[in-house]
């Protein structure tokens, strides 16, 4: 560890990825400065990262161990310090207790945010002898790549626009918040003739810097979007028959059930007038080939989200640009490494979880998950506590208040016999329903996981040592470990023997990442990139031409939904609560509720402990379009209570024409004014990803009557 010059490292304060680099200047013990880390993949620094000076050395934060010293229930938990000793024996000798007594599936494990300890976690859980470990994947992210490995049989989030690329298509993510460092190569694409087709239901910073063309639907509508550009695409004979003939199977019945999804029909459903939809269609076609950045999220946050994600997959297989230049790529030679720095060997998601998984407590409830996901749906949990299902849980990370009927989770996890959170401050609203809480080390305090970006790998050393008695994740969950009778599985908590424990799948050590530096270490591909690699047998185990499905097709009418009792075409269902579907509720709560959108300067609930973060936004707000605020007498910053038919939340207005006439917007993570008490418990019955982008609210003046 340096003492004086500069040091360099990654950022989390986004979760895990993009992990920005950083070069920090040191002066003593101590990080005086943070600026962008030269030749690294990742950067510049966005604010978040520019603050993390702030959370590293924030008064508030944890520094020992605590245990609560009054019942569960009181008002306040009473914390007082502990040892680690105690802390680890009392954890052992509670999770050893319910695995005696019930069994040790009875055990959950939770890795919320950040992500980083996820491969340690996981291994402590089924080492343990649980398959039931999930993590916050269970309503982020997770259920895209349900819907492309169902469609594709593969996992492709969305590619890049390189220089071949005719048309970007980004459906709903706004990059400039969730990826700013993104916005500058786009916009550099767009100078040089790059077409951009956006679909938000808002006016983000991402429409207005590159956007030709911006669809704006009402959330939760995208599907019957997708499926009415197919429609035109059919109708016009705009997509590449070829490919679709050829690689693609159930053709017939979509093109069949698009028929029902013509320009008027799609309009009246999604707000988008008829001519831009015909227009965008008509861009994809001209300017090929065609890209897609898809949303992490946000498609896939409504009661019929994997299926309208899986629309868009099919409307980008029909424009038969999957795996060209400048389409839709996936990289023929990726590491067998995971993002978050960890392997299926290392997990043991290959020896011990098969073992195991009969006895997952979401099986039944999530089939489907389950067929693609060793991490359990961990979205029912009052329901598996209250069913005794689980009975004690490992939390890194977690955050109560991430889903929608918070109090729900908040009073299942009070009614544990036993819980345990390791995070970097004390966050009331998880750990008042908790036994103890771990104080976990920061990202410039530890050492794993490794960067990975492509086949290029980069070694964290810590920057300074940890503050107080924290500890890094990995280090806990070994140590976990150790202490529950594991020692010789978890290297005696030895953190560079378990890296190179996985670092030995691409021929290195953390020695040969130290001798990289700060320059990184790459592993050589095999071969060149290949693309329509569905041609040449590079998709499928067995080697034949084709794609890693039942058929061997680009599924547009997916076996395995079939399989499972599912719709296997990507049909559009409205919101469970809309305009449309429920019209004699929409008279008592006429807007339609878009939460979860995330804002420049916060990841979720984390960091609004930062000084400089909180200044660029010190509170809650709806965005309110003027017409909607007009009809309620609301002017800019008052007061107003939001309300849902299944709560009422109370925060300021924003008033923008940024967010469409009859739609509010919400970003999450307020403690005082959680948008998640106002959503419904409406799970996807495939993914059992909850609906944050749909459903029904109003807005009035505080304290005012309806
Ligand atoms: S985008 Fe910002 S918060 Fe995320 S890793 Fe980069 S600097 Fe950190």
């Amino acid at each position: 560890m340096k003492t004086q010059g500069v040091a360099y490292s990654y950022c989390d304060m986004c979760n895990q990825v993009p992990k920005c680099g950083m070069k920090l200047h040191l002066e003593g013990e101590r990080i005086v400065r943070v600026e962008d880390r030269e030749n690294y993949p990742a950067g510049p620094l966005c604010v978040k990262g520019l603050a993390i000076l702030e959370e590293q050395y924030h008064p508030d934060r944890l520094l020992y161990p605590l245990k609560r010293t009054t019942p569960k229930g009181s008002p306040d938990p009473g914390w007082a310090r502990i040892s680690w000793d105690e802390a680890y024996g009392t954890i052992a000798a509670k999770l050893n207790g319910v695995k005696a007594k019930h069994g040790a599936e009875k055990v959950g494990f939770f890795v919320g945010d950040p992500k980083e300890p996820r491969p340690a976690v996981q291994r402590l859980a089924y080492t343990f002898g649980s398959p039931n470990y999930g993590t916050e994947s269970s309503l982020c992210s997770r259920a895209t790549v349900m819907a492309s490995q169902l469609t594709f049989g593969l996992v492709t989030g969305g590619g890049r626009p390189t220089k071949e690329t005719g048309t970007c298509l980004i459906w709903t993510r706004n990059l400039a918040h969730t990826a700013p460092f993104e916005m500058e190569r786009l916009q550099r694409a767009k100078k040089q003739g790059l077409k951009f087709v956006v679909v938000d239901p808002r006016i983000t910073q991402t429409v207005q810097q590159v956007a030709d063309l911006h669809l704006q639907l009402r959330p939760g509508t995208d599907g019957a979007l997708a499926l009415g550009m197919i429609h035109l695409m059919v109708k016009q004979g705009l997509f590449d028959r070829d490919f679709a003939l050829r690689w693609t199977s159930g053709l017939p019945e979509l093109v069949k059930y698009a028929e029902e999804f013509p320009p008027e029909e799609v309009e009246r459903i999604t707000g988008v007038p008829r001519e831009r939809i015909a227009e965008a269609v008509r861009m994809l076609a001209a300017h090929r080939p065609v890209t897609w950045i898809g949303s992490a999220s946000a498609t896939v946050h409504s009661s019929n989200g994997l299926q309208n994600h899986r629309a868009i997959l099919c409307l980008m297989a029909l424009t038969g640009d999957f795996d060209v230049p400048g389409g839709l790529t996936i990289p023929t030679y990726p590491l067998p490494l995971n993002i978050f720095g960890g392997n299926t060997e290392f997990t043991r998601e290959r020896d011990l979880f098969p073992k195991l998984s009969e006895k997952r407590i979401d099986k039944d409830r999530f089939p489907v998950w389950a067929r693609f996901n060793s991490e359990i749906q961990m979205n029912l949990l009052p329901e598996y506590v209250q069913e005794g299902r689980i009975k004690a849980m490992v939390m890194f990370g977690a955050n109560a208040m991430m889903w929608p009927q918070s109090a729900l989770y908040q009073a299942a996890i009070e009614k544990l016999e036993f819980a345990v959170a390791a995070d970097y401050f004390l966050r009331p609203w998880t750990h008042d329903f908790v036994d103890m809480v771990l104080p976990a080390a920061m990202a410039l305090e530890r050492m794993n996981p490794i960067a990975i970006f492509g086949r290029k790998i980069f070694l964290r050393e810590p920057v300074i040592p940890p503050s107080g008695e924290a500890k890094p994740d990995w280090v806990i969950a070994f140590e976990m470990g150790a202490h529950l009778g594991y020692g010789k599985e978890f290297w005696h908590g030895d953190e560079t023997q378990a890296l190179n424990s996985i670092l030995r799948s691409v021929g290195l050590s953390v020695e040969d990442l130290r001798k990289g530096g700060a320059e990184g270490v790459t592993v050589p591909a095999p071969g060149p990139e290949v693309f329509r690699k569905y041609e040449q047998g590079l998709l499928r185990a067995d080697g034949k031409p084709g794609f890693n499905t039942p058929s061997g097709k680009v599924e547009l009418a997916s076996q395995v939904l079939k399989e499972y009792g599912f719709d296997p075409l990507p049909r559009y269902k409205e919101p469970v609560e809309s305009p449309l579907s429920t019209p004699e509720l929409a008279r008592e709560f006429p807007l339609v509720l878009n939460s979860g959108s995330r804002v420049l300067m916060f990841t979720h609930s984390k960091l609004r402990e930062l000084p400089s973060l909180r200044k660029l936004m010190p509170f809650a707000v709806v965005n309110i379009h003027p017409k909607d605020a007009a009809a309620q007498n609301i002017c800019q910053h008052d007061e107003v209570d939001l309300e849902s038919p299944h709560g009422h939340i109370r925060l300021k207005a924003n008033i923008s024409d940024q967010v469409l006439a009859g739609v509010v917007d919400v970003s999450h993570g307020w403690a005082d004014a959680n948008v998640n008490e106002i959503v419904a418990r409406y799970f996807d019955p495939i993914s059992g990803f909850p609906a944050f982008k749909e459903g029904l609210c109003r807005v009035r003046k505080a304290g005012g009557s309806p």
